[in-house]
C-alpha cells in the first residue's frame, strides 16, 4: 500500500515532541535483510516446524540436530545485512535521549547497524532489549555461561557440538524457546520503558506473541500514543494512532529519517 504523506508526518510530528520513546520490533523488521521468517514455507526445515525444534525438550532428545538446525540458521542469518529501517533507527536511537529499543528478533541486527552507524562512538543507546535471545550468542547448559559466537557450527556428531569453555559442558543457543520464560530482569526493563514512553513505535510484529506484544498496551494505557509500520493489519492496529501499512524500509527511513527537533544541532 503506497505510504500517505499525511501519516508520514503524524508520526514524525509525534516522535519529534515525544521526550521519551519505545521502540518494537520483529521478524518484519529483518523480512526485507531476508532473514527467514517462521512463516511460510522457509520457515520450514527438513519438514519440522520451528515449534517442534525450539524446545528444551527437543534439545534433551537429540541436540545433534537442533544445534544442525541452528548452524543452518546462523549462516543463513550470518549472508544478512541491515535494512534501511535497522540503519535509520540506529541513527535516530544515536541522535536522541531517552529511547528504548526492545526486540523479539533473535537475528543480531539492530546491534549490526547500531556498531555501524556509531562508528569509534559508544553504540550502547542504540542496541536493543533482546527479549527472546540472539542466535549469536551461546549458554553453557551447566554453568549459565553465555558469550558470543560466530564460528560454524559442526553438528556432525555430539562430540563436535559446541561446548563451554569453563567447564567444557554441552552449550546451547542463547535463546528462549518455546515453554520457557524471559529473562525477568530484561522484561521489566522493557515494561517500565513502556509506561515511561510517550510513543510506542511498533515495526514489524504481528503482535500475537505475548508478552511482548503487551509493550504497546502498556504504554498506550499509560497515555502514550502508538505508531505502527505493518504492511498487514495486527491486533495492535485497533490502539494506534497513526498505522503505517507498509514495509519496514519504505516507512522507517520517511518516519525517523529528518532530525527528531527542528532545533537540533545534529547534521545528517
Ligand atoms: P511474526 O512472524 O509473528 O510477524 C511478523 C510481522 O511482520 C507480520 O505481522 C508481518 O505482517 C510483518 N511484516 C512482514 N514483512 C514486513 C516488512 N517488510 N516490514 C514490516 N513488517 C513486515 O514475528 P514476531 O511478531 O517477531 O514473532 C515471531 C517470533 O519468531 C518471535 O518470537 C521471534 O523471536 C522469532 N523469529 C525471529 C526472527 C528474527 O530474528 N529475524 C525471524 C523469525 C522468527
Ligand atoms: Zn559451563
Amino acid at each position: 500500500m503506497a505510504l500517505s504523506s499525511s501519516d508520514v508526518e503524524r508520526a514524525h510530528s509525534l516522535l519529534a515532541v515525544a521526550p521519551r520513546v519505545v521502540v518494537l520490533t520483529g521478524a518484519g523488521i529483518s523480512a526485507e535483510s531476508g532473514v527467514p521468517t517462521f512463516r511460510g514455507d522457509e520457515g520450514l526445515w527438513q519438514n519440522h516446524r520451528p515449534e517442534d525444534l525450539a524446545s528444551p525438550e527437543a534439545f534433551e532428545r537429540d541436540p545433534r540436530l537442533i544445534w544442525e538446525w541452528y548452524g543452518w540458521r546462523r549462516e543463513k542469518v550470518a549472508a544478512c545485512q541491515p535494512n534501511a529501517a535497522h540503519t535509520a533507527l540506529a541513527r535516530y536511537a544515536l541522535g536522541r535521549d531517552k529511547i528504548d529499543i526492545v526486540t523479539q528478533n533473535v537475528d543480531g541486527l539492530h546491534g549490526v547497524a547500531a556498531r555501524s552507524v556509531a562508528g569509534d562512538d559508544d553504540p550502547r543507546p542504540a542496541l536493543p532489549i533482546e527479549l527472546h535471545g540472539n542466535i549469536f550468542r551461546l549458554r553453557c547448559t551447566r554453568c549459565g555461561d553465555v558469550w558470543p559466537s560466530r564460528e560454524a557450527i559442526d553438528a556432525g556428531s555430539e562430540e563436535t557440538l559446541p561446548k563451554c569453555p569453563e567447564c567444557s559442558a554441552l552449550a546451547r543457543p542463547h535463546i528462549v524457546w518455546f515453554g520457557e520464560s524471559l529473562d525477568r530482569e530484561q522484561l521489566s526493563n522493557a515494561f517500565k520503558a513502556a509506561e515511561l514512553a510517550a510513543v510506542c513505535l511498533v515495526i514489524g510484529t504481528s503482535g500475537v506473541v505475548q508478552p511482548a506484544a503487551s509493550i504497546a498496551a502498556v504504554c498506550a494505557q499509560a497515555g502514550g500514543d502508538v505508531i505502527e509500520v505493518n504492511p498487514e493489519e495486527t491486533p495492535i492496529s485497533a490502539i494506534a494512532q497513526v498505522s503505517l501499512h507498509t514495509s519496514a524500509v519504505e516507512a522507517v527511513p520517511a518516519i525517523l529519517g529528518r532530525e527528531p527537533s527542528a532545533d537540533s544541532s545534529a547534521s545528517v
